[in-house]
């Protein structure tokens, strides 16, 4: 086959792939409703690609100026999508002004140079520079929601493609300065030059396209992990977390011989505040509870919510007289910071205290730290307790 029938083949067949990935965006942002702003803006940047590429097919030689001009802008603008639908996707407050004026002047310049097909060089490296910046956005953009929630070689990995894209159209811009011949291809498809590049659009049109599917699925799956991993009041880890946690740690701490402790923190008349306040503002005391804990807490540690008003925070590497430093932080710092939805309400809780030692086990663990938790209720609340050397709990089985 030779680049006179080839050449409109692929182009009818990016537009193709275009026009499905057009119709699959809005089905997921319509119907399925996964990810629906980021959704939209990929259906839109498909269309806009499916233009593009449509006029190019239409188009006749010389290609005239509108056509021209206006299946580059689609083009353009396409991809101006691809980069802010990642945006969305990932939830990332970045400005999209650098990228607008480098469109807009683009454009401009765009306008202004396809009346005459000698521009054609021009053109192209213009047309490359943008779509170039764009991917690399793009690729940036991706990498950066990737990294959110997985490591730098995953982010990587599937920020690739859109590196690779950006780094393509580089390579055009060499390509077009070094052999102004070059730019006939995009002039006229019917260049043999052209067929390279419109092989290029096809695969670029089912990476980048399986490329963002995979992302909104990985957005999906980290939002889904959120729910089951967070308790949706405060935020925190759930009951699930720190017990697999807690047995992580039990593990570490036998092999190494080390040790790491427990907080049982409970807060103290919950029920009161409920009654006189309300349930809601029961509910804002807890966030507040939760965020003093949590600032009070070092990055190693970890704080889950354990029951409806009961916390649990994991110390690892952390032995009994330091948890009782840190405990005693805990406790200050909540009752010393005012919770302003209710001037005269004061928070306080209680917190038992216990430590794991090689040898121990976690239910052990948890019955001393209530045990202590009930010792500080009943000798008054608002304080730190933890059980001495006779008092442990031992027989559990
Ligand atoms: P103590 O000092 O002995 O711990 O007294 P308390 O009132 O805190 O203990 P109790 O176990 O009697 O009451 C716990 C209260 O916590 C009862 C329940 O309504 C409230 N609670 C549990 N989960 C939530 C929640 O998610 N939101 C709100 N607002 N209240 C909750
Ligand atoms: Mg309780
Ligand atoms: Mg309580």
């Amino acid at each position: 086959m030779d680049a006179t029938t080839e050449a409109p083949l692929l182009i009818l067949f990016i537009a193709l792939l275009s026009c499905v990935g057009c119709l699959s965006w809005c089905v997921m942002s319509w119907l399925v409703r996964i990810c629906p702003l980021a959704s939209r803006h990929f259906a839109l940047s498909n269309l806009l690609i499916f233009i593009g590429t449509f006029l190019i097919y239409i188009r006749i030689e010389p290609p005239t100026f509108w056509y021209w001009f206006s299946s580059n802008a689609s083009m353009l603008v396409g991809f101006y999508f691809i980069y802010t639908g990642l945006l969305h996707l990932f939830k990332l407050s970045w400005s999209t002004r650098r990228a607008r004026i480098i469109l807009t002047l683009a454009l401009i310049i765009l306008f202004f140079s396809s009346h005459n097909t000698n521009n054609a060089w021009l053109v192209g490296i213009v047309f490359s520079i943008v779509a170039s910046s764009l991917f690399a956005y793009a690729a940036w953009a991706n990498f950066r929601g990737i990294r959110q929630e997985f490591d730098a070689v995953a982010a990587g990995s599937v920020s690739c493609p859109f590196a690779l894209v950006s780094l393509f159209f580089l390579i055009r811009i060499a390509f077009i300065i070094q052999e102004q011949s070059a730019a006939n291809a995009y002039v006229s498809i019917k260049h043999p030059d052209s067929l390279l590049q419109l092989w290029f659009l096809v695969v670029l049109t089912v990476v980048i396209n399986l490329s963002l599917v995979g992302n909104a699925f990985a957005r999906l799956v980290s939002k889904i992990r959120s729910l089951a991993d967070r308790d949706s009041l405060t935020g925190l880890w759930t009951r699930r977390i720190i017990d697999q946690q807690l047995l992580n740690q039990a593990r570490i701490c036998e092999r190494h011989h080390s040790v790491f402790s427990i907080l049982l923190i409970d807060l103290d008349y919950f029920k009161k505040i409920n009654d006189k306040y309300g349930h809601q503002i029961g509910d804002q005391a807890l966030v507040h509870a939760s965020n003093c804990f949590k600032d009070a807490l070092r990055d190693v540690d970890w704080l889950a919510r354990y029951g409806g008003e009961e916390f649990l925070a994991l110390l690892p590497d952390t032995g009994q007289p330091e948890a009782v430093t840190i405990a005693e932080r805990l406790r200050q710092q909540l009752s010393a910071q005012p919770f302003t939805e209710a001037a005269e309400l004061q928070l306080t809780a209680s917190i038992g205290i216990a430590s794991f030692q090689a040898g121990d086990h976690i239910d052990q663990l948890i019955a001393s730290a209530d045990q202590a938790l009930y010792q500080a209720k009943a000798r008054g609340r608002n304080q730190v307790s933890y059980l001495a050397g006779n008092d442990k709990v031992f027989a559990i089985d």
